[in-house]
């Protein structure tokens, strides 16, 4: 399947602020911002990440508002260009990084708003993850829940079934629960996945450093999840190349390239970026605490268990582990008490931003 999966999506007229200019730090400030977010990373407690279209362009994957973006071309009459398939898509500089940050103990939450399964197949656990919008690669059974993780797009979009069904079987003799399963991918209006959103605003809350990585921060509530970290006293740093919807909200404001700023971040940190080997699917991962001088005395240990996945035949592996303890769990939905009725938060329309032409 062609990565246009918005050629899939119903039309709808109001797509947000397209094609805004996008801006560069010069080499000597963007260091010295990245000096800044290294020390903020090094103090803070509990760090989450909100990801956006921005950190898989260098994946091949066009975003939908950059001067190149999907929304943007489709404002002109013009069609993006794809240089790639989903499933031939390799996860880029910032997802490995992102997976280095968290096995390092430093990231405890990443939340992302998109659907082209790279954080997934990157090996990122997906028990420390909510994919807000969705994934291409996962679809799950309306009866029990369960999600298939596959090597190859679903190729179904808007939550409708994908013509599978649920092979779970719950106890031995018993009948496989043969629910229907459904694409994960949202359509325009539809509602986020409770799961995963409630996990997200539960992280945003306890978060006290929120980073944003290539997002323009345009589409709600999803966008607006790091307001709920500065609400709690947090801070927030935003790194984009264009203008976002919160950039007067930033406690540090970055005009970069992510995959620089993380790399950068990565060597001031002193991690290295682990190295990507294919697709993986890794369920949960409990990373080492990183001393309080941000450098780790002993390499996380984990004990892989592969397995391939039945459905999916061969190609995707599974890996899963554990138990070391739990320095700072994510956050679970268990017995929690939601203060917003989160069944009706939609993925609503991006609304017209204001405050997005700010003066510096
Ligand atoms: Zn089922």
């Amino acid at each position: 399947m062609s990565v246009n999966y918005a050629a899939g999506l119903s039309p709808y007229a109001d797509k947000g602020v397209c094609g805004l200019p996008e801006k560069c730090d010069a080499a000597e400030e963007l260091k010295e911002k990245v000096k800044t977010l290294t020390q903020m990373i090094k103090e803070c407690q509990y760090l989450v990440v909100h990801s956006g279209a921005g950190i898989s362009t260098s994946s091949g994957i066009p975003d939908f508002r950059g001067p190149k973006g999907v929304w943007t071309m489709e404002e002109k009459g013009e069609t993006p260009k794809f240089d790639t398939t989903f499933e031939d898509a390799r996860p880029s500089l910032t997802h490995m990084a992102l997976l280095g940050l968290y096995k390092a103990g430093y990231l405890k939450y990443l939340i992302s708003q998109n659907v082209d399964g790279l954080h997934v197949r990157s090996g990122f656990p997906r028990d420390a993850l909510s994919e807000l919008h969705g994934n291409m690669f996962v679809e799950d059974c309306e009866k029990c829940g369960r999600q298939y993780v596959r090597e190859k797009v679903i190729g179904v979009m808007g939550l409708k079934p994908t013509g599978r069904y649920c092979d779970v079987v719950r106890s031995r003799g018993l009948r496989a629960c043969r629910g229907k399963l459904i694409s994960t991918i949202l359509d325009w209006e539809e509602a986020l996945p409770i799961k995963d959103l409630t996990r997200a605003e539960d992280a945003s809350r306890r978060a006290d450093l929120a980073l944003t990585l290539g997002t323009s921060l345009q589409i709600k509530p999803s966008g607006d999840l790091p307001l709920l970290t500065k609400k709690k006293g947090g801070k927030l740093v935003v790194v984009n190349l264009q203008a976002t919807k919160h950039d007067k909200h930033a406690n540090l404001r970055i005009h970069g390239y992510v995959d620089e700023v993380m790399k950068q971040l990565m060597d001031a940190l002193g991690l290295d970026i682990p190295k990507w080997e294919g697709p993986t699917v890794c369920e949960s991962f409990t990373p080492a605490k990183p001393e309080p001088l941000g450098r780790l005395t002993a390499p996380c240990k984990v004990s892989v268990k592969k397995e391939v996945e039945k459905k999916g035949k061969k190609g995707v592996k599974k890996e899963e582990k554990e138990e070391r303890k739990r320095p700072a769990a994510p956050p679970t939905d268990e017995g929690q008490v939601n203060e917003e009725a989160v069944v009706s938060v939609k993925k609503e329309r991006a609304e017209s931003p204001p405050g997005m032409k700010e003066e510096k």
